[in-house]
């Protein structure tokens, strides 16, 4: 059982590792933007995601990740009602006024980089790029809280406002995390939370945090692949992870680009 002792406190040598890991990401999601289309498949996304990891000579963090089976692709790409881990697919095309979730993560040098954006497919309803906006503004929002000296109830406190300004429904089962040698390290870090509560944020903490906002309720179910996370009422999901690290400056984005 690991407790709180697991976090791990990471020298600025480790973060300038962590923020070329993050670098490979953020260029591939540059890429993987321009790409978007109606017509494309999200094996194709996969594809061009998993030649460029290859060349930045990094492994990806997800192919063969768990046994539930093991996750086949590089990117989890998340159409729609979709709202994290869908597995690529040649059968999936992307259509006009869909939204895509594509997240991404990667190791270089024995260092994790993990983030994730959420684009509109050609012309969508506005309430798509509403939500779209506004998951980007939460996951900011829990950013700009992850400083030295707040608590991560501050963080999922911040990430939910924007969440309640809205009315979206707020994915609980699937949270933000610490991140370094592994992709997923100490401590959880949940998407909701009560201010000046949870484990203290000190300097050299790195997070990625990830709001998943749904335009409808809470409550998500996972599909019968093993991995893709549905909404139960159907209603669209989106969703935005950046990896940081807590410096003496603040926040610092380890995974920049859009
Ligand atoms: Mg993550």
């Amino acid at each position: 059982m690991r407790g709180a002792s697991a976090v791990t406190i990471k020298r600025p040598a480790e973060i300038e590792s962590m923020r070329a890991a993050g670098a490979v990401l953020a260029d591939i999601l540059d890429v993987l933007r321009a790409e978007i289309r109606p017509g494309v498949s999200t094996a194709d996304l996969d594809r061009i995601a998993a030649r460029m990891i290859t060349e930045a000579g990094a492994v990806s963090s997800f192919l063969g990740y768990g046994a539930n089976p093991p996750f086949p692709g590089v990117i989890c790409a998340s159409i729609n009602d979709e709202v994290v881990h869908g597995i690529p697919s040649s059968r999936r095309r992307l259509a006009d006024g869909d939204i895509v979730s594509i997240d991404i993560g990667c190791i270089l040098d024995g260092w994790h980089g993990d983030c994730a954006r959420t684009w509109p497919v050609g012309r969508v309803p506005r309430d798509l790029s509403e939500l779209i906006d506004a998951t980007r503004r939460g996951m900011e929002a829990g950013i700009a809280a992850a400083v030295a000296g707040n608590r991560l109830g501050d963080v999922g406190h911040a990430i939910e406002s924007v969440a309640h300004q809205h009315g979206y429904g707020i994915v609980r089962p699937f949270v933000g995390h610490g991140i370094g040698r592994a992709m997923h390290e100490d401590p959880q870090v949940p998407n909701y939370g009560r201010p000046g509560t949870g484990m203290l944020i000190e300097e050299g903490m790195c997070f990625a945090i990830e709001p998943m906002f749904n335009l409808g309720g809470d409550e998500v179910y996972v599909a019968d692949d093993g991995w893709t996370v549905r909404t139960a009422d159907g209603a669209t999901s989106a969703h935005f992870e950046n990896t940081i690290a807590v410096t003496a400056g603040g926040p610092e984005l380890l995974t920049a680009g859009r």
